[in-house]
């Protein structure tokens, strides 16, 4: 059986994997290179690690351009927010639609930071196209393949989520459908993944996001929010992330996270989103040594 071990680093060649055929030949062939995908003037999979950061969903004009304010402020490059909500419940907060997407593209331009939201259906192509400049697969849809053969066509940097229960090779089988169909723009994100393990929303795979990063040549990323559910362990996770490799984070800020209209147990606070920021430019921890003189033997 073809698994993510054999595609490895190989070109594609058939011959390779014992006679199987590669399922991911230009996600993962030709790893050596590395491939920048540019959201407006940002590069993400350059030399400098990325942040994304914004509410988990539009709520009005005021959150979403306060929040852009202080996120740009921050550090942040790029920012988020969702207008199409894909909710567990349909009784649930579903998102502003084009209102949504129209408010995102206003706060965006204000601060002058491209913007990207999550695109759920093939009807809403054209609409999210015009609006922003990345477009989100969520979770739930990194297995729409419909939807992925549409978003090859816009030529549209795409941010792809791993699906919450997606093996690596399906996750990077399916970025496959994007660039077979003729856009390279992916960026591949990592948002935890369900396992036997239910103290947090998720687990954050965070040996995966290395291997990724061994393997292909499209940028990386990590959404330690939705990885772990929990405000209090997004600035420690999203530097580890880096630290592995990860070629940025996107992260949920929101101006009172308490009142939410979505996630806000994962949001992070104005004051919160600063401090991950020093965090991240900080150092990671020496490792302790007795710096003591070898004494020749
Ligand atoms: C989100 O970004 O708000 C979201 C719903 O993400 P995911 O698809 O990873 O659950
Ligand atoms: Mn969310």
């Amino acid at each position: 059986m073809l698994d993510s071990w054999t595609v490895g680093k190989s070109n594609g060649n058939a011959a390779k994997n014992g006679g199987a055929k590669d399922a991911h030949p230009l996600v993962t062939g030709n790893s050596d290179r590395r491939t920048i995908v540019w959201v407006g003037d940002v590069p993400i999979g350059g030399i400098d690690a990325v942040v994304m950061a914004g509410p988990c969903s539009v709520e009005s004009r005021e959150q979403v351009t306060a929040t852009a304010l202080a996120v740009k402020r921050a550090g942040a490059v790029i920012l988020r927010g969702g207008a199409y909500k894909p909710r567990t419940s349909p009784y649930d907060f579903q998102g502003l639609g084009v209102e949504g997407l129209m408010l995102l593209r206003e706060a965006g331009d204000a601060v002058g930071m491209p913007v990207v939201t999550e695109i759920m259906s093939e009807e809403d192509v054209d609409v999210v196209c015009e609006h922003a400049d990345m477009l989100q697969v969520g979770a739930r849809n990194m297995q729409n393949f419909a939807l992925l053969k549409k978003l090859a066509r816009s030529g549209k940097p795409i941010l792809f989520k791993r699906g919450p229960s997606a093996t690596v090779k399906e996750w990077l089988s399916a970025a496959e459908y994007l660039l077979h169909g003729g856009n390279e723009n992916v960026v591949l994100c990592e948002r935890g993944i369900k396992t036997f393990d239910h103290s947090l929303r998720n687990t954050l795979d965070l040996a995966g996001v290395a291997l990724v990063k061994e393997m292909t040549h499209l940028p990386v990323v990590v959404d330690p929010s939705h990885a772990t559910g929990k405000r209090s362990l997004i600035s420690s996770t999203a530097k580890a992330a880096v630290a592995v490799g990860a070629d940025g984070v996107i992260v949920e800020v929101h101006p009172e996270p308490e009142k939410a209209w979505s996630d806000g147990a994962q949001s992070l606070t104005f004051d919160l989103f600063s401090e991950m920021m020093r965090n991240l430019q900080a150092p990671i921890r020496a490792i302790y040594s007795k710096r003591e003189q070898l004494v020749s033997v």
